[in-house]
């Protein structure tokens, strides 16, 4: 019998990923003959392992923490988003020789939102906070899908700056705005509020912006899935908003990985139902 094809995450640390639930019953599902793997490695060892990919069967990876932008110097090819992002969460190995580095944290938000949430961003005025690597592939799809204003807010404000720099340059439609301050923000005006900041994983962290801001016509999603529902999220529940946890994006960054990689239709609703069902054993784990 032929060995299976291997797929993985590359990251540090990895052990706590839900990602092989999803990619094994994927491939399980459509009869594929392959195994993902998770691939904890040390910055020592980056080089090394990116080096040995055909050696070790492997034909594509996953990316997270810390080598998203540290493996763009490994490949041949980038797609757009990572030319936009300066960040990697796919690599395709073509052959030996030959990488192409994806995002598709972007495109998977984007999916999610109008897929599942139906919120069309055509129009819309949005405001993220953060302005690191997520923050980037997801605002680079609102401004993609002609949101009318997107208002930036991170703690270092030159990254804000730049960021809505860029977007006014490639997107002229879009109106960017960096804000230097969280008090500043016009929630009271905003369709969807995004949290794409760290804040909110652990259990004492604040929530960033004034509970009272908040309203039941605004969208308040939350990057973070792991507590699934974050300060900001609950309140932003007391106060009838809609809301929403990063799960789905999760979900459909690893379709979209999974299509890369096979070439073949994912199937959404049977890595949706690993997904939750890790999500669930891990809870009780931990
Ligand atoms: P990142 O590159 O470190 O970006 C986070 C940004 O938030 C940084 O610019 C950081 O500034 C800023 N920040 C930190 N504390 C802040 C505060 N109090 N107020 C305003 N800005 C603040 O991280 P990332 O990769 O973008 O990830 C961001 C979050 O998204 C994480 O929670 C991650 O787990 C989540 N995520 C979820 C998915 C998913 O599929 N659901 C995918 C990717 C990421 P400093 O660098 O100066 O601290």
């Amino acid at each position: 019998m032929t060995p299976p094809k291997i797929y993985g995450l590359i990251g540090y640390p990895v052990k706590h990923s839900l990602s092989p639930y999803m990619h094994n019953a994927a491939f399980k599902a459509l009869g594929i003959n392959a195994e993902y793997k998770l691939f904890e490695k040390r910055p020592e060892e980056l080089g090394y392992f990116l080096h040995s990919l055909s050696k070790e069967n492997i034909y594509g990876l996953n990316v997270t923490i810390p080598y998203k932008e540290v493996v763009l110097k490994y490949l041949q090819w980038k797609s757009p988003e990572v030319k936009f992002t300066d960040a990697v969460n796919v690599i395709i190995v073509k052959d030996k020789n030959y990488l192409e580095g994806w995002n598709t944290d972007g495109i998977g938000f984007h999916r999610h939102l109008t897929m599942d949430l139906k919120f069309n961003p055509l129009g819309k005025s949005v405001v993220v906070l953060g302005a690191g690597g997520a923050a980037k592939a997801i605002i680079n799809q609102l401004a993609r899908h002609r949101a009318k204003n997107i208002t930036i807010y991170d703690i270092d404000n030159d990254k804000s700056l730049n960021l809505t720099a860029k977007i006014n340059k490639e997107f002229p439609k879009c109106n960017a705005i960096a804000s230097d301050s969280i008090e500043k923000l016009a929630l009271k005006n905003a369709d969807l509020l995004i949290n794409a900041t760290p804040i909110g994983m652990k259990g004492d962290d604040p929530c960033l912006v004034d509970p009272d801001s908040l309203h039941p016509s605004l969208l308040v999603y939350d990057l973070i899935y792991n507590p699934p529902e974050t300060k900001i999220l609950k309140l932003a529940k007391q106060k009838g908003a809609p809301i929403s946890n990063g799960l789905g994006m999760l979900l459909y960054q690893g379709v979209r990985s999974f299509e890369l990689w096979t070439g073949q239709k994912a199937p959404v609703e049977v890595m949706r139902k690993a997904l939750r069902e890790a999500t669930r054993k891990c809870s009780e784990k931990y």
